[in-house]
């Protein structure tokens, strides 16, 4: 072991910056390399491209982020012509789908939506910054509660978190009241509706700079400091495999997307935090397949609808002047949709769901001119409820030792079902959102279920636990058998979730960089 140990991190997402920052912080000659196989698309890394107010620009850096399925920009981003695919679904803006249908697809007949972000900042440069604390069965069992504390409090320092953003918005008070008449009573104290934590920072214009990955990395990315002078990101850099001898990794083959050359990175530490499904293929192709590798994948469902506010409601708890203020206010900002957000947590045992209720004064499509609420000054919710996916073996993703994917990695087949519990949750989510819906207004989309994959949050495929036999990683987030190799990101996840799993996983994060750094701290010693 080095005096100054190099740690190799794989992936630039906010799980790859939280274990940079935090033992680049604790560990005073330790350097870190990341290794991003996208290109950078924002001129601070890792920023959310929400924060771009030039639309061109901001289109263009979500392109580029879309791997396969970035268009004019593929040849500059190395990825081979053969995996070329015009006029398919695509996916959300900013990512790409993984059964995108071209040469070298993944294959997700049953789990069509599945989605990946490949760019410096990874999804984090495009999430939507939502970021509630697991509750109930949500939370890792194997965290005692005072740490868990510590770990998700320090979690939403790195990311930002605002508590309460929009909470003078007098529009989002007023559907926070209509939502609490329908569902209070219901509810257990503490779980009622309330806002929605997010992660970002209020501007004085009333506007939000939200938090992507740079927002983690912070001091990394700030020229002159000292953790910066001992971090390093090489982007367009594809990690091809780990080099290891069964219990240490030695360091990481890497190929620059440009050149197409190969070289290794030597590293005292390895850290995998390169997506639920891009991770587990990396162990994988490295020979490292621990029997539960890629099983247990779950995902909450999303069942959404759009509701056009209620002009005699709306009225009765904000006065015309309120609206007409607030109206100004988000005119100062027309590029970023969203006004305010609130939420149903999830509570158990009778409300094991969360609903995310968004509101925004444009719908999300188009409206015929003479449509009812086409002209209604009080706007609209998107809502949400998320509904969880029980862990179970059958679910999961396997690779192939002779189909390669577009970047020649071994190509993946992701296996997936709901179940009679799953249904019947489902079905109990969309009356609520029925419910919740007539409470605030008049549906312009009625309650539908979105394909699986949609949730954008895949978990369990690299699950941390106290048994190996059902668990990859160790209660450290170390793959079991390894000293020096550790895994990150939401397949860590192993409990049933019904919610935006990031806060969880940079805790879980938080706990692995600081064991990490104990043993590289302790064996230097
Ligand atoms: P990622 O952010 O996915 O980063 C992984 C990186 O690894 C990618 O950049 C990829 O290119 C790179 N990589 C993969 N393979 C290799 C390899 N072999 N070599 C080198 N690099 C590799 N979560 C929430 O909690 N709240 C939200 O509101 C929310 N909204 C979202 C909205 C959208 C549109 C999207 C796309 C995601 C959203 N998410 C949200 C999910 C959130 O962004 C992810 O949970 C988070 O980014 C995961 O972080 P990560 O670091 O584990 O992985």
């Amino acid at each position: 072991m080095s005096e100054t140990p190099t740690i190799a991190v794989v992936g630039s997402g906010p799980i790859g910056a939280t274990y940079a920052r935090l033992l680049l912080e604790a560990l005073p000659a330790a350097r870190v390399i990341m290794l991003e196989a996208g290109p950078q698309v924002t001129d601070r890394p890792g920023e959310s491209v929400r924060n771009i107010a030039d639309p061109v620009e901001k289109a263009r850096a979500r392109e580029r982020s879309q791997g396969p399925q970035a268009g004019e920009f593929r040849a500059s981003l190395g990825i081979p012509a053969g995996a070329v695919v015009e006029g398919m679904f695509t996916a959300r803006q900013g990512t790409h789908l993984l059964d995108f249908g071209g040469e070298g697809s993944a294959h997700a007949g049953n789990f069509p939506a599945a989605a990946a972000a490949s760019n410096v900042g990874g999804q984090g440069s495009h999430w939507t910054c939502a970021i509630p604390r697991p509750a109930f069965s949500e939370k890792l069992d194997f965290i005692a509660d005072d740490e868990w504390e510590d770990l998700i409090s320090t979690a939403e320092a790195l990311l930002h978190k605002q508590s309460a953003a929009f909470s003078d918005s007098p529009v989002g008070a007023a559907i926070r009241t209509l939502l609490d008449r329908e569902f209070g009573a219901e509810l257990p104290e503490g779980y009622g509706v309330s806002t929605l934590p997010v992660a970002g920072d209020p501007q004085n214009d009333g506007s939000m700079r939200w938090a992507g990955t740079d927002t983690v990395l912070g001091p990394l990315i700030e020229p002159g400091t000292d953790a910066a002078g001992r971090f390093e990101l090489r982007e367009l850099t594809l990690v091809r495999r780990i080099e290891h001898d069964g219990a240490r990794a030695r360091g990481v083959v890497v190929e620059d997307l440009r050149t197409h050359e190969e070289s290794f990175v030597e590293a005292d530490a390895v850290v995998v935090a390169a997506d639920a499904f891009r991770s587990p293929q990396l162990l994988w192709a490295s020979g490292i397949r621990p029997a539960p590798l890629g099983r247990y994948l779950t995902e909450h469902h999303v069942v959404i609808s759009t509701v056009a506010l209620d002009a005699d409601r709306m009225s009765e708890l904000v006065s015309d002047e309120e609206l007409e203020a607030e109206l100004a206010r988000r005119a100062k900002n027309p590029a970023d949709p969203v006004a305010a957000v609130n939420r149903i947590p999830f509570s158990e045992p009778e409300h094991p769901y969360s609903a995310q209720v968004m509101y925004a004064e444009s719908p999300p499509f188009p409206l015929p001119a003479d449509h009812p609420a086409a002209s209604s000054r009080w706007g609209f919710v998107n809502m949400g409820y998320g509904v969880r996916k029980f862990p179970r073996i059958e679910d999961g993703v396997t690779f192939s030792d002779v189909e390669v994917d577009y970047r020649g990695m071994p190509n993946f087949t992701i296996e997936y079902d709901l179940t009679e519990r799953e249904e019947k949750e489902i079905a109990e989510a969309t009356e609520r959102l029925r419910r919740a819906g007539r409470a605030l207004g008049t549906f312009v989309a009625e309650p539908r279920l979105l394909p699986n994959g949609s949730s954008l949050h895949y978990m369990g495929t690299m699950r941390a636990g106290t048994d190996p036999s059902t668990s990859v990683a160790d209660p450290f987030s170390r793959v079991w058998g390894f000293e020096n190799l550790v895994v990150g990101g939401n397949a860590l996840i192993p409990t049933a979730n019904t919610m935006n799993p990031t806060l969880t996983s940079v805790a879980i994060a938080v706990r692995g960089a600081r064991g990490l750094a104990r043993r590289l701290g302790d064996v230097r010693r």
